[in-house]
């Protein structure tokens, strides 16, 4: 595939808007959306050469697209890995990073606060192939450490993590990885590579929800896998291939756009997120704000400078009382009080959103996974979007200022 010839060592901000293929013949400033399954092959023997991959050139949509190519040469010139390899959501990400590296009998250390789609992906349908897995807590490096056993072949973390936004000591992890001959994936999705570029303290593999900050205006479903070019070519390509989990080129091309604004909407959205955790925090209704950039959070000091000194969109609050079903109660009333902010799941879009992980997002967990988690009945999660900061926390006064 030929990319752009940009000069080395751009900022991940200018390759967040020039990365990508070469122009067509008609020298369009906007990258081309090649909606095509097929292509046309200059020769049989071309063809035939391209089939066995001893020469590039596109031969099939399930395989490979021109504008699926640019978003992933520019997501990996961001995240500075060599490579990318997309995929239509972020959970098929997750499965063909699994397929590609992992085997009967192998196993796998997460952390037990990962998305809960993640955790229900490799704890029970990956386990029906025999993979193996322990979960341990997010931010006890020990215990990671402690649960590697000869077999464990990958380490795979979030940071910081939803809803609680839990952050790991990524370099710890990698640390331990390595020592065993495993490999370190981390799910970037909260932070993009705009907060952290996780490779650059030692992982191995990047894993995006493109559904999320890369689109930024939630419209389509992408994932991503970034790694060596070697990964990519040897372990994940003949996954796709066989198991067709392609991004399609349109959502692809949303995607790539998205990427151009990035920078812009995760500092902005960050630093309104903030805003909106102190004032949070001084809330008489309020028991306790989950934000990484919060002096009161656990991880603050590490969230800070493995996240450029931000905090990220995401952050959550209790509205707990003592009592589940109370706490449940209370929380609903909060949400079902908006008028502006979206009750919706998804996080990383323009508009601001709340929801109740316990019965939604979390809501496929068992009640004793939950606890462990530590996402009570009382917890909302609010993504942080771009509207005016006094209208978000307008809307969430509505609530909070008439729970009886
Ligand atoms: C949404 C999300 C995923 C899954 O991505 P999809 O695109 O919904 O499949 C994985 N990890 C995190 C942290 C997420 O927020």
């Amino acid at each position: 595939m030929t990319y752009t010839t940009l000069p080395e060592g751009l900022h991940p901000d200018t390759l967040a808007i020039r990365a990508a293929v070469e122009r067509s013949q008609y020298g369009e400033n906007s990258e081309a959306l090649y909606l095509t399954s097929g292509y046309v092959q200059p020769s049989a023997e071309a063809a035939a050469r391209r089939f066995a991959g001893d020469e590039e050139g596109y031969t099939y949509g399930r395989y490979g697209n021109p504008t699926v190519a640019s978003f992933e040469q520019r997501l990996a010139g961001m995240e500075r890995t060599e490579a990318a390899i997309s995929t239509a959501s972020g959970m098929s990400a997750i499965l063909m990073m699994c397929m590609g590296l992992l085997q009967s009998g192998d196993h796998v250390v997460c952390s037990q606060s990962m998305f809960g789609s993640t955790i229900k992906l490799i704890g029970s349908d990956l386990a029906k192939f025999g993979v193996q897995s322990t979960f341990v807590a997010q931010t006890d490096v020990d215990a990671w450490k402690a649960a590697v056993r000869p077999n464990t072949k990958l380490l795979f973390a979030e940071t910081p993590t939803n809803p609680l936004t839990e952050v790991c000591d990524i370099a710890a992890l990698a640390d331990i990885a390595h020592k065993a001959g495993a490999l370190l994936a981390v799910d970037n999705c909260f932070a993009t590579p705009i907060l952290q570029r996780p490779v650059e303290l030692g992982a191995d593999i990047i894993m995006h929800s493109g559904t999320k900050f890369l689109d930024g205006q939630g419209r389509v479903m992408a994932g991503a896998l970034c790694a060596s070019q070697q990964m990519v070519v040897e372990k994940f390509l003949p996954v796709l291939k066989s198991g067709g989990m392609t991004l399609a080129p349109f959502n692809a091309w949303v995607v790539l756009k998205g990427l151009e604004t990035l920078g812009i909407r995760m500092r902005a959205q960050s630093e309104q997120a903030m805003a909106l955790a102190q004032w949070l925090e001084t809330h008489p209704a309020v028991e306790r704000v989950f934000y990484p950039g919060l002096d009161s959070h656990p991880q603050h000091q590490l969230a800070m400078a493995q996240q450029g000194g931000l905090g990220g969109a995401v952050l959550s609050f209790a509205v707990n009382t003592g009592n589940p079903d109370e706490a449940r109660r209370r929380a609903f009333h909060v949400l079902d009080s908006m008028q502006v902010v979206s009750l919706a799941t998804n996080l990383g879009d323009t508009k601001t959103m709340a929801a109740h992980p316990a019965s939604t997002s979390h809501g496929r967990m068992t009640e004793a996974q939950r606890q462990a988690a530590g996402i009570g009945q009382g917890l909302i999660r609010v993504a942080v979007g771009l509207e005016h900061i006094e209208d978000i926390e307008a809307d969430l006064t509505r609530g909070l200022d008439t729970l009886t």
